[in-house]
């Protein structure tokens, strides 16, 4: 059930936050015969059921919809960097767009993409070893003594390779996928993972569409990493009535036992509960949890202490909309390379087909009003 060819497409692809031209362009690959547009950030929405046009625009349209409007929602960007100075020795200096602990970037390769659309190789560097004092060993990190070495030794080698600055760059690694396992590796699970989903929940419920109760919208935002920025959009186009977020979110079964683990590899989707930026509306957690137990899908309550994911804009986007959020568990988000497992992306999956499928009007009504007054 799973297309794994796609997931390869998606987490291969070239897209830091700002650049996610070629996310966009996977999606569009994968999207089979659905509407599909694209905005002037890289947002981009599918829409199941009807013109994508129709859904996006100001509020009088909104009097017109037939249904309420449910939108999926990832992020389609990755962490990377962006090239901040050539140097005269040909070394490139960097920021970093999005949360990278600086302690994971030397010593790694990255792809620099540049504005001709040729992708170089460079390795990322800090001193040398043999280069240190005993100071320097003890010094932390700092990001401007972190380069990125094409191999060349002068500005205009450089500049001859076509890198300026203000190029963007991502962490070189190639996905694969280990059959017996069902283990996935590559790079970008946070949030290709979630783009995959919206794709994946898409197609399971394509020949369903007119029975469901609801108009289902995908909605793949931009720049999530850099402050769930492209969401703002997405949402304020949208106006959805419901959200489910799917995010490629940190696993924590390497470091936590087995009891105080909630992101565990292979133990199911994980509902989120509540992070910095949203809490779970407690009507769709319980729907959540009944169907899941229900229906016998596998997955695991999390309580985030950090973190935030598109929910903080999409809930408040208007007015007050509830949204789901499933994680796809995946180690060492943020960092080069990541794990995850096929059976977590199946779970993420089956739930969101089972919430959408199985809203009808009385629940709609108990989701947006609790049933209070
Ligand atoms: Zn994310």
């Amino acid at each position: 059930m799973i297309n794994i060819e796609m997931i390869k497409d998606l987490t291969d692809a070239f897209g830091p936050s700002g650049f996610e031209e070629e996310v966009v362009k996977v999606i569009a690959k994968h999207s089979m015969d659905m509407d599909i547009a694209n905005d002037a950030m890289n947002n981009v929405y599918v829409r199941l059921d009807g013109a994508v046009k129709d859904i996006l625009t100001d509020t009088s349209a909104r009097n017109g919809r037939k249904k309420p409007v449910i939108l999926l929602d990832a992020h389609t960007d990755e962490c990377g960097f962006m090239v901040q100075c050539i140097h005269e020795n040909g070394m490139l200096s960097m920021v970093t767009l999005g949360g990278i602990d600086l302690t994971n970037i030397p010593a790694h390769t990255v792809w620099i993409r540049t504005r001709d659309g040729r992708k170089v190789r460079g390795i990322t560097t800090s001193r040398p070893v043999h280069f240190m004092t005993d100071k320097d060993k003890s010094a932390p990190l700092d990001i401007q003594g972190i380069f990125i070495d094409v191999g060349a030794s002068s500005k205009k080698e450089v500049q001859e390779l076509g890198i300026r600055v203000g190029d963007p760059a991502v962490p070189d690694v190639a996905f694969s996928y280990e059959e017996d396992r069902e283990l996935l590796f590559g790079k970008a699970f946070d949030n290709r993972m979630g783009c995959a989903c919206i794709l994946h929940t898409m197609y399971a419920l394509k020949e369903l569409h007119e029975e469901l109760a609801v108009d289902v919208v995908g909605g793949f935002a931009a720049q999530e990493e850099v402050g769930t920025r492209g969401a703002s959009v997405t949402a304020a186009q949208v106006q959805p009535d419901l959200a489910i977020v799917f995010e490629g979110s940190p696993a924590d079964d390497f470091y936590y036992g087995k009891e105080k683990s909630q992101g565990a590899l292979g133990n199911g989707t994980q509902i989120r509960c509540m992070d910095v930026s949203y809490i779970t509306n407690p009507a769709f957690l319980d729907y959540a949890h009944e169907l899941a137990d229900k229906k016998q899908i596998k997955y695991q309550d999390t309580v985030r202490r950090g973190g935030s994911t598109n929910a903080g804009k999409i809930s408040l986007a208007g007015r007050a909309v509830p949204v789901l959020v499933l994680g796809i568990p995946s180690r060492y988000v943020h960092t080069h390379y990541n794990f995850a497992k096929k059976e977590d992306i199946e779970n993420t999956v089956k739930l969101a087909v089972e919430v959408i499928r199985n809203l009808d009007a009385d629940r709609i009504k108990k989701l947006l009003h609790q049933n209070l007054i």
